[in-house]
């Protein structure tokens, strides 16, 4: 698959593709009275950003077009369903900027529905009960090349078919005893047509219905005949759907259904250096290789919400990427990108350092401070300004700092002359060293004639550095977070080869200036010349958390060395 810049760039921008081109037609035509979509997760794990252009998509057209998105969950499989993943999923939708009203959906509404509706295509004749193990249905399925074959069981009767059928819903036979399948054509070049299963045996508790239903339907059963009972007319879903699209067909057509939905497909959002599939994702966590399902490194909604994400970033980039008919991979950098724009935007910049370097000012009086102003976003006069402090002990970042700098180095060294942000022009004299040999302070002086950051003599300097005050600055933990798997395309049947082992870097003697701290506010801010920023839940009363949510720059091809 090729790495895509966006599906259809042009069109993404004007906000067309070609499913919003169908349901336009289609309203014109009047083909339909109002256009009603669905968002179906199955509530078996925590949405995704691939989830985010799906949401985006049919919640979207909605909006558009006047009409309505239901928000629907399939929960057809209680093995693997629980009440954390709606409430997470609703969380999540709302948060992303959706919502959907009074249409809220469960499949499990439908059970007795869909149950009436398999009895009646036993009595059609086009559903049998089938004794056949998982292992035979297995075999018995046939291959791409080879047709399957028909189970000894396809030909009991009607009457004995209702019968174990009836016995099945009333929890008679252990889970996996019997199945019931449609009767379709064990011969068909599509091997979703090969007499799929409609129903199996499980008994377990289902977070809706308890204990009442001892069979389950299959999401191939449940899915068509739960839009058609909405009266769903577009309904959206991801490719690999494609092949499954003439047995949905095939039921719209033998049952009395209310409603006859299209269905539409369109590629699925992949990402480099990301895997977006829920087995994965809940094996990380699960695995205890991330610290949830909201670790800032995960790719989803949680996840991305915890790093500081904000959801425009996310419905700029899911506009950005397009809807397509054909498979592609995006750049994660584009991401980067939408999270960037609309940071930069709204950020409130403040000064910290992530490695602090002492420096002593050692022609500023000892016991002196003063307040200089620094404005809270450069284009925005209306965020106003704040104050910091200025006095004679500071830190800057390590890495501003070079003992003995190679020819293109700027910043401070000794003998140059530097502008630390909103204060002052410093020079460094002189290095002390710890018994290892690290440098662990620097002795400068300053020109009291800049302040404010400007030489009256017009003289100029090269660099101009962040800093904070050594004495009220606040100490705190910064997690630094980088791609959580080191291949562009991470095996998803091994990922655990692939993982990042410096993922996450935790710098625990980070400086803030005090403004940073003080807030308690959740939202991004820019530490200057560092990236964004957001408070992390962990953080507790004298000890600030911050993610970095993304960098200022796209770095990241360089960190790991370009190579995919
Ligand atoms: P799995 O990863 O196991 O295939 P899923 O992500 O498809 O599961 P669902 O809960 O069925 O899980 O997804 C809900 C909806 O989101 C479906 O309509 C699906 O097509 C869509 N969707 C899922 N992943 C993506 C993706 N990467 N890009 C776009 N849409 C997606
Ligand atoms: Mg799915």
């Amino acid at each position: 698959m090729a790495v895509a810049k966006a599906a259809d760039a042009g069109a993404a921008e004007a906000g067309r593709d070609f499913i919003r081109d169908i349901v336009a037609a289609d309203l014109q035509a009047q083909r339909h009275a109002g256009v009603v979509t669905r968002f179906p997760p199955e509530p078996n794990g925590y949405l995704h950003i691939g989830h985010a252009k799906s949401i985006s998509l049919n919640f979207g057209i909605a909006e558009e077009f006047g009409g309505r998105c239901h928000l629907r969950f399939d929960d057809t499989n209680p093995a693997k369903e629980e009440q954390e993943y709606i409430d997470a999923i609703q969380r999540d939708v709302r948060w992303l900027g959706y919502d959907w009203g009074q249409n809220l959906f469960y499949a499990s509404d439908y059970f007795e529905q869909l149950y009436v509706w398999a009895e009646s295509l036993i009595e059609q004749g086009l559903a049998y009960v089938d004794d056949q193990s998982q292992e035979e249905m297995r075999v018995n399925r046939g291959t791409l090349t080879e047709p399957g074959k028909n189970s000894p069981f396809r030909d009991r009767s009607v009457a004995e078919n209702l019968d174990l059928f009836r016995r099945m819903r009333a929890g008679e036979y252990p889970n996996g005893a019997r199945v019931l399948r449609a009767k379709i054509d064990m011969a068909s070049g599509n091997i979703n047509l090969r007499d799929p299963v409609l129903y199996r045996i499980l008994h377990a508790t289902h977070p809706r219905t308890g204990k009442a239903w001892s069979i389950y339907p299959s999401y191939d059963y449940a899915h068509g005949q739960s839009d058609a009972i909405e009266h769903i007319t577009h309904s959206i879903c991801t490719l690999e759907f494609e092949d499954h699209r003439p047995l949905y067909d095939w039921f719209l057509d033998k049952l009395p259904v209310p409603s006859k939905p299209h269905q539409y497909e369109f590629a699925r959002l992949n990402i480099t250096y990301t895997l977006l599939s829920k087995r994965v994702l809940t094996e990380l966590v699960r695995g205890g290789h991330v610290s949830g399902w909201d670790d800032p490194r995960m790719p989803t909604i949680a996840g991305l919400r915890r790093r500081g994400v904000p959801p425009a970033a996310i419905r700029d980039f899911v506009k950005r990427i397009g809807v397509a008919k054909a498979n592609s991979v995006v750049d994660v950098g584009m991401l980067e990108f939408s999270i960037r724009e609309v940071l930069n935007k709204t950020a409130s910049r403040r000064m910290a350092v992530l490695r602090p370097l002492k420096v002593v000012i050692e022609n500023y009086p000892e016991g002196q401070t003063e307040e200089l102003e620094a404005v809270n976003h450069p284009d925005d006069p209306a965020a106003g300004t704040r104050r910091i402090t200025f006095g004679r002990e500071l830190y800057i970042e390590q890495d501003d700092f070079m003992e003995n700098p190679p020819k293109k180095f700027f910043r401070l060294s000794p003998g140059s002359e530097v502008r630390l942000r909103y204060a002052y022009f410093v020079k460094c004299h002189s290095v002390i060293k710890n018994a290892a040999g690290q440098v662990v302070e620097l002795r400068c002086t300053y020109d009291p004639e800049t302040r404010g950051g400007n030489a009256p003599d017009g003289r100029k300097v090269k660099a101009t550095m962040h800093w904070v005050p050594a004495a009220n600055s606040v100490q705190a933990e910064v997690r630094v977070y980088n791609q959580l798997f080191t291949k562009s395309a991470p095996d998803a049947a091994n990922f655990a080869a692939d993982l990042n082992p410096n993922s996450l870097e935790v710098l625990r003697d980070a400086r803030l200036e005090p403004s940073i701290a003080e807030s308690n506010s959740l939202e991004p801010m820019q530490f200057e010349r560092l990236g964004y920023f957001t408070r992390d839940p962990d953080s507790k009363p004298g000890h600030p958390v911050f993610n970095r949510t993304v960098g200022l720059r796209d770095t990241f091809a360089k960190e790991v060395g370009g190579k995919t």
